[in-house]
């Protein structure tokens, strides 16, 4: 048997101004072609999980390509070359394929594309016919429109934020669509949206409610002989018509009802989803009261490239650099500009140094640095040693790390939001050094992070990944929707 395989994953914030060409999307390493296969296997990525079970399957893989982001809006150049990357392996194999596995995220949208995985759907079964079997699985952030769910035979949510349990539901996605491939069962996918908009700093399924929806959820799945059922939380941060939570069940039948089911028991815990906010100077007041030994991670949440935002703001940094406080780090500022010019000098060298702001105002002015130290340079390459992203190449392009006071202050070129220790460690900074710990990143982090810090405070300054989602103008969602309008019914 033989399946087109691949991962095409965009996260859009459409808030942001900016739009990201192809050489954007893909600078952080995307695969393609045969590097698909022997780059992502054993990962624990979307691609991991689905070379495993066709391996167990004796399953003949056709690769495509992998990659994912989150940023701003794709520009339509982007989508078209990394649908050349797809559409012409699948033309020329479309009389030998059995199935396709193709991992999307959920939230994509690029220019005069609202709907990225839809459209990615549509031209896949302009190919294949309505016929062969395609399952697909996504992020949890999947804003999921109706359509999507009709055109791929079978959705498969992801359950953990962070995203530990990519490989595994995309494991379980490939297993059953082997199935399908032997004519063993027929599965349909049906989807119920909820008039309920989750922030992403509510999103850690570690904390209540999740726990309960995701035993309330396995439970349906054994009583009623489900395949798999999902939660999306949804990405609010995509202004587009099918922006919302939604619940994803795939059964050979009954998934309608129990759709329905399960998000009516999500509804009931809506109160639990609402956010609260810390500027930095009250994340700052918490971290100076911490007792316990070990480093105090303060995250900004509302300028996380993982996101879509630019990674260049400065309300954390420059409250930081006010406290001054004996051990500080900041990992990292993406600031390309400013990691050129600090390439221009040695280690050892004092500089002057316009840092951050460079993209909206809403993230903060430019930071005006005086005489900061250079520490380091180094290129920016490492591989993930976070349990999400385990294996991933990365690329932070130039990199440098400067001293201003006590601050020490990591400046990446290209954008990208924290995941584990290994952007310290190629300048030569080990955080157990250290006593207050700034990055970018609202849950991912936690990941490889959370039983390792003393304590970690979010932070939520103005930034176009808030939580305070009343702070954006939407224009496309349907309204009402909680927690936006009042007496919202479902
Ligand atoms: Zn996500």
């Amino acid at each position: 048997m033989k399946v087109l395989v691949g991962h095409f994953s965009h996260e859009a914030n459409t808030f942001a101004e900016e739009t990201v060409s192809f050489e954007q999307y893909t600078a952080k390493g995307a695969l393609f072609g045969e590097d698909v296969i022997t780059q992502s296997e054993g990962t624990s990525l979307y691609m991991g999980g689905i070379i495993k079970a066709c391996r167990e399957e004796n399953i003949d893989m056709i690769p495509t390509c992998a990659y994912s982001s989150a940023a701003p809006v794709l520009t339509r150049e982007c989508v078209d070359k990394m649908l050349e990357t797809i559409l012409p392996v699948c033309r020329a194999y479309k009389d030998e394929l059995d199935g396709i596995c193709m991992a999307l995220h959920g939230a994509g949208v690029a220019e005069g594309i609202d709907d990225l995985e839809l459209y990615v759907l549509k031209q896949l079964r302009s190919i294949v016919g309505d016929k062969l079997p395609i399952v697909v699985p996504m992020d949890l952030h999947g804003n999921v429109s109706e359509e999507t769910a009709k055109l791929a035979n079978g959705v498969f949510g992801i359950r953990n934020y962070p995203h530990t349990d990519k490989a595994d539901i995309s494991y379980i996605a490939m297993k059953t669509l082997a199935r399908v491939m032997r004519k063993e069962i027929e599965i349909e996918t049906k989807i119920v949206h909820l008039p309920l908009l989750i922030p992403i700093s509510t999103g850690l399924t570690a904390n209540a409610p999740f726990p309960e929806i995701n035993a309330y959820m396995d439970k349906q799945i054994a009583e009623r002989g489900l395949i798999y059922a999902s939660l999306f939380q949804g990405f609010p941060y995509a202004d587009v018509a099918c922006s919302s939570a939604s619940v994803c069940v795939v059964a050979e039948k009954g998934a309608r009802e129990a759709a329905e089911d399960i998000a009516h028991f999500v509804w009931e815990r809506r109160a639990q989803l609402r956010a609260n906010s810390l500027s930095p100077a009250e994340a700052f007041d918490l971290a100076e009261k911490e007792t316990k030994e070990g480093y105090i991670i303060i995250n900004d949440m509302s300028d996380n490239p993982g996101g879509g935002c630019p990674g260049d703001g400065t309300h954390l940094l420059r409250e930081m650099l006010k406290r001054n406080l004996p051990g500080s780090i900041f990992g990292f500022i993406c600031d390309a500009v400013a990691a050129e010019e600090i390439w221009k000098h040695r280690p050892g060298e004092k500089i002057d140094l316009t840092l951050g702001g460079r993209h909206e105002k809403i993230f903060g002015e430019p930071l005006e640095i005086k005489s900061a130290e250079i520490i380091s340079l180094c290129d920016g390459n490492f591989r993930h040693n976070s349990p999400n992203t385990f294996g991933l190449p990365s690329k932070l392009g130039k990199t440098a790390r400067i001293r201003c006071g006590n601050v020490d202050i990591i400046v990446a070129s290209v954008r990208a939001q924290t995941f584990d220790d290994r952007p310290f460690m190629i300048t030569g900074a080990d955080i157990r050094d250290y006593r207050y710990v700034c990055l970018k990143s609202t849950q991912h982090f936690r990941g490889f992070f959370g039983d390792k810090a003393a304590a970690i405070i979010p932070c939520d300054p103005p930034g176009l990944s808030t939580s305070n989602l009343a702070s954006f103008t939407y224009h496309k969602i349907p309204r009402p929707v909680y927690p936006l309008d009042e007496n919202v019914e479902f």
